[in-house]
C-alpha cells in the first residue's frame, strides 16, 4: 500500500504543479491517468460504478465527484483533485485543493483550515483510539475557523478496495465509534465548506457541491495505524 501511495503522492505532486489558469479538468485527468500507468499502476476511480475519469477535479463550490471536461481553470479558482491509484491489487486514495493563480483571502483560509484538520485527523488515528476521536479533532479544527464539515460524505477504510469498513466521519465525539486496530488502513478526508455543509447532488448524478454555493475544500490522506503512530502512505516521503 507504501508503494500504491508514492505513485499517489507523485501524480498529486505532478498535477498540483500543472494546475493553471487555461488548463482544462479534462487535461489533467489525462495527465494523471498517463502517469499512473506509466508506473504500472490502474487508476482505481476509472470505471468504479461507472465513473469515467482517473480524477474527480471539483472546482470552487463543488466538493467531490466531478466529472473531468472541457473547464478550463480560471486565475481565482480552487480545485479540489481526488485521486485513487491500485498497484498490484492495493488502492490508495488521495486529495488535495489546489489555488488556481491569486486566489480570494476566504478560500486561503478555507483550505488551510481543512488542511490543518486533516493533519490533527491523522494525529488521533493511533491504535486504541477511535473513529469518533478522529473526527472530533477535524470538527474542532474546521469550526474554530469559522468553517463547516460536511456530514452526509465521510473517510473509509481502504486495502483491496477503495472503500471498506469502517466508515470514518468528520464530526463525532472523542471516544465513541469503531476502535482503530493495528494494521488497519483508513483514508482520512475532510470536507469543509465555507458556509452552510449541505450539499446537493448535480444533474450529471456524480457531483456533489454545496447548496449554497459558498467554497468548498478537500484534502485527503491515506493512512495506516501502526504501533508506532499514523503513518501517512499518500506522500513522497513516507
Ligand atoms: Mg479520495
Ligand atoms: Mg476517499
Amino acid at each position: 500500500m507504501a508503494a500504491s501511495g508514492a505513485v499517489l503522492a507523485e501524480c498529486l505532486d505532478l498535477l498540483e504543479a500543472a494546475v493553471a489558469p487555461g488548463v482544462t479538468t479534462l487535461e489533467l485527468d489525462q495527465m494523471a491517468e498517463e502517469f499512473i500507468r506509466s508506473r504500472d499502476g490502474v487508476p482505481s476511480f476509472k470505471g468504479y460504478h461507472g465513473f469515467p475519469g482517473s480524477i474527480c477535479p471539483s472546482v470552487n463550490e463543488e466538493v467531490v465527484h466531478a466529472i473531468p471536461g472541457p473547464y478550463a481553470l480560471a486565475d481565482g479558482d480552487i480545485i479540489s483533485i481526488d485521486c485513487g491509484v491500485t498497484l498490484d491489487g492495493w488502492v490508495s486514495d488521495s486529495a488535495r485543493t489546489i489555488a488556481v493563480g491569486q486566489v480570494s483571502q476566504v478560500a486561503t483560509d478555507l483550505m488551510d483550515a481543512t488542511r490543518r484538520s486533516l493533519a490533527a485527523g491523522i494525529s488521533q488515528a493511533r491504535p486504541g483510539n477511535r473513529t469518533g476521536d478522529i473526527g472530533a479533532a477535524v470538527q474542532d479544527v474546521v469550526e474554530r475557523a469559522g468553517f463547516s464539515v460536511v456530514r452526509t460524505l465521510v473517510g473509509h477504510g481502504v486495502g483491496r478496495s477503495m472503500h471498506e469498513e469502517p466508515q470514518v466521519p468528520n464530526f463525532g465525539q472523542p471516544g465513541t465509534g469503531v476502535r482503530l486496530e493495528e494494521g488497519v488502513v483508513i483514508a482520512i478526508e475532510p470536507m469543509v465548506t465555507e458556509k452552510d455543509p449541505e450539499v446537493v447532488l448535480g444533474g450529471d448524478g456524480w457531483v456533489v457541491s454545496t447548496r449554497d454555493m459558498g467554497l468548498a475544500a478537500h484534502f485527503e490522506h491515506t493512512v495506516a495505524i501502526t504501533a508506532s503512530g499514523p503513518r501517512i502512505l499518500t506522500r513522497v516521503s513516507t
